[in-house]
């Protein structure tokens, strides 16, 4: 049997060759059930936006010991890895988020968290509820893998292990825009970029991408409707702030209904907050209104923010009142580059499966993905993790303290890393 094998190789060999270039890489089972055991470590150790400071140390560790070039502290606890391939090629990135969230977990797995940490003042639980846990683990899975097949990598691949993604707390700044500040592409700068997130609503394995705008842009804004307080019997006496809100309220509504061309873009507007007066018959000196702006189309997000303002301090006025509009900008439109997913579609249908991958409707949440994919080209999509007897719908959404994700969905995630990196164009 030896022998008659010894005698078959040599005369197989160009055959097995072949059939070899048409297996895609993909991880083994034993990488496999390491990718599980970080996730699992990871999720039973979360850490708060700008807090990463055990996940970091774990990634760097891991990295150094890939032997990749590590840089660490980028943004407070950012890592990045640089893996220089056996061939000339592009520079691929490939992104993951490493921060948790102030949800105290109520799910019941063996690893869940029993974190407590600070936020805001209060003592809260820790939570990965958003799956960065996974991102992380996945990537760190991908870069062992192209470590171990070095030789056979073309270029240069970034690994980009991202703090504060859910936004620093408050008086700090991070996540993705701090890191491209504090120069992570000036000595690097990546042909293209990759992002997965794990979405808790979307059966196990399935990927959602898009074209063009995926995410829409998050501002906030804030509204001082100042009057000038007096007897709730004797309006005429001063000036009323919570007529004026009311107003404001209602004419911020006709921006997106009637001045916005909806043809280009969605967008939302919303007010979150209006705080004012103590008792019934006092007409207070102010009012306070606070909301949420959302947009697919960078423009169309400037328009806003002209209108919005003129529109409240105009309303504010014809009452006698004044208006003082603040806009906090927050992530913009993240805009998938529509060359490269469509470059990469094959690519992403051969490992996740031609079933499933379909295209994602809009998205009205937020990413700092998105500052990334303004300066090269990006590609991020939706990964799902809702177990196969479940409906996805009944699952519970990102940021629940019931999240959960189906660890299946890890090497599904891992292998399309590796693949983007191996199908890249130019990268063969
Ligand atoms: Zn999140
Ligand atoms: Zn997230």
């Amino acid at each position: 049997m030896l022998r008659f094998l010894l005698i078959a190789i040599p005369l197989c060999l160009p055959a097995v060759l072949q059939a070899e270039q048409l297996v895609r890489p993909t991880i083994s089972t034993e990488l496999e059930q390491k990718v599980i055991a970080w996730r699992r470590d990871i999720h039973q150790h979360p850490e708060l936006s700008n807090r990463e400071f055990r996940t970091a140390a774990l990634v760097a560790e891991h990295l150094r010991n890939l032997g990749m070039e590590v840089q660490t502290e980028i943004a407070h606890t950012g890592v990045v890895g640089v893996l220089r391939g056996g061939k000339p090629g592009p520079v691929i990135a490939l992104r993951a988020d490493m921060d948790a969230l102030p949800v105290t977990e109520q799910t019941d797995v063996p690893f869940r968290s029993t974190v407590i940490g600070e936020y805001r003042g209060n003592e809260v639980g820790v939570m990965h509820a958003c799956g960065h846990d996974l991102h992380v683990a996945m990537l760190m899975g991908a870069a062992e893998y192209l470590a171990g097949h070095r030789e056979q990598v073309a270029g240069t691949v970034m690994f980009i292990f991202q703090p504060a993604e859910e936004g620093a707390p408050p008086g700090e700044e991070g996540g993705a825009e701090l890191m491209l500040r504090e120069g992570l592409f000036a000595e690097l700068k990546p042909d293209a970029i990759f992002g997965i997130h794990v979405w808790g609503q979307a059966p196990l394995g399935a990927i959602g991408y898009r074209k063009g705008p995926l995410m829409a842009s998050s501002d906030r804004f804030e509204i001082r409707v100042k009057g000038q307080q007096t007897h709730g019997s004797s309006p005429w006496a001063g000036v009323d702030p919570i007529v004026a809100a009311a107003q404001i309220i209602n004419n911020v509504q006709t921006i997106v209904s009637r001045q916005i061309n909806i043809t280009r873009a969605p967008a939302v507007v919303s007010f979150g907050i209006v705080e004012g007066g103590v008792r019934n018959n006092i007409i207070p000196d102010e009012v306070y209104l606070e909301g949420t702006i959302r947009n697919f189309d960078m423009d169309i997000r400037q328009q806003i923010f002209r209108q919005l303002t003129q529109a409240a301090e105009a309303s504010a006025h014809v009452t006698g009142a004044k208006a003082e509009v603040t806009i906090i900008e927050g992530y913009p439109v993240t805009i998938n580059n529509p060359d490269l997913v469509a470059r990469m579609l094959p690519t992403t249908k051969a490992v996740a499966g031609e079933q499933m991958v379909q295209e994602s409707p809009l998205v009205t949440g937020a990413e700092d993905f998105s500052y990334y994919a303004l300066e090269v080209p990006g590609m991020f999509v939706f990964l799902g993790v809702a177990p196969p007897d479940k409906d996805p719908a009944s699952m519970p959404a990102n940021h629940s303290p019931f999240f959960y994700a189906d660890e299946r969905a890890l090497k599904v995630g891992t292998n399309l890393f590796i693949n983007w990196v191996f199908d890249y164009p130019g990268a063969g």
